[in-house]
C-alpha cells in the first residue's frame, strides 16, 4: 500500500499514519520527524531547518525532496509506505510524481483529513500543554502561521490529487478509532 496522508497541522496525520503502519506493515515516512531528529543531532540539514521550522515556515523543497527520495529507496519502503507531511507544495508533489515514475510505482490513495480551524488550535494547545513545550512550533502564533502556510501552499494539493483520481476524504473531527475505521473502509473499497 502506497499512501499519502494529508491535512492541516494538528489534524491527526501522525496518529493515523502510525495506525496504518501497523495495519499494512509499511513504514511511516514523516518529513517533520526526520527534520526534528536532524535538529536534535545538529546535522547541517538540522541547523538549516531549525529556525525555519520554529517560525512555522516551510523548509526548502530541495531539502525535503532529498529526504524523501532517499527514504523511498530504503529496503523497508519496497512494498509500500505512508508519507506524512510530504508533499506540502505543488513543486514537491511534482517531484514525487517523478520519483514514483522513475521507480515504476504509483500511489494507491491520498487520504485527506478534514478538520475545522478552531478545533485545530484547541488540539494544538492540548498537545503543547501535554508535551511540556517539547515542540518549538507548538504555540499559538506559530500554529496560525502553519495554518496559513497550509491554506496557501498545501491545500491546493487536494485539487492536484483529485485530478489523479485518488483522493479519499475523511472526517478528521471524529474520534481516533472512528477516523481510522473510516480510512480502513475507504482503502478496502
Ligand atoms: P504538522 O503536520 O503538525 O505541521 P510536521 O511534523 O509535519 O507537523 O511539520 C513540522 C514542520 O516541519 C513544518 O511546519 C515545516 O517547517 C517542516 N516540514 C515538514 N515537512 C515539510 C515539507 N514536506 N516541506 C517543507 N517543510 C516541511
Amino acid at each position: 500500500m502506497r499512501l499519502i496522508i494529508m491535512g492541516p497541522p494538528g489534524a491527526g496525520k501522525g496518529t493515523q499514519a502510525k495506525i496504518l503502519t501497523e495495519r499494512y506493515s509499511i513504514p511511516q515516512l514523516s518529513t517533520g520527524d526526520i527534520l526534528r531528529s536532524a535538529i536534535m543531532d545538529k546535522t547541517p540539514m538540522g541547523l538549516q531547518a531549525k529556525e525555519i521550522m520554529a517560525r512555522g515556515e516551510l523548509v526548502p523543497d530541495e531539502v525535503v525532496c532529498g529526504i524523501v527520495s532517499e527514504r523511498l529507496d530504503g529496503d523497508d519502503a519496497r512494498d509500500g509506505f505512508i508519507l506524512d507531511g510530504f508533499p506540502r507544495t505543488i513543486a514537491q508533489a511534482q517531484a514525487l510524481d517523478e520519483m514514483l515514475e522513475e521507480k515504476g510505482i504509483s500511489l494507491d490513495a491520498v487520504v485527506v483529513l478534514q478538520v475545522d480551524g478552531e478545533e485545530l488550535i484547541e488540539r494544538i494547545r492540548t498537545r503543547a500543554a501535554e508535551s511540556g513545550g517539547a515542540r518549538a512550533d507548538d504555540n499559538e502564533e506559530v500554529l496560525r502561521k502553519r495554518l496559513q502556510v497550509y491554506g496557501e501552499l498545501t491545500r491546493p494539493l487536494i485539487a492536484y490529487y483529485e485530478k489523479q483520481g485518488n483522493v479519499k476524504n475523511v472526517d478528521g473531527m471524529a474520534s481516533i478509532e472512528e477516523v481510522s475505521a473510516q480510512i480502513a473502509g475507504l482503502l478496502e473499497k
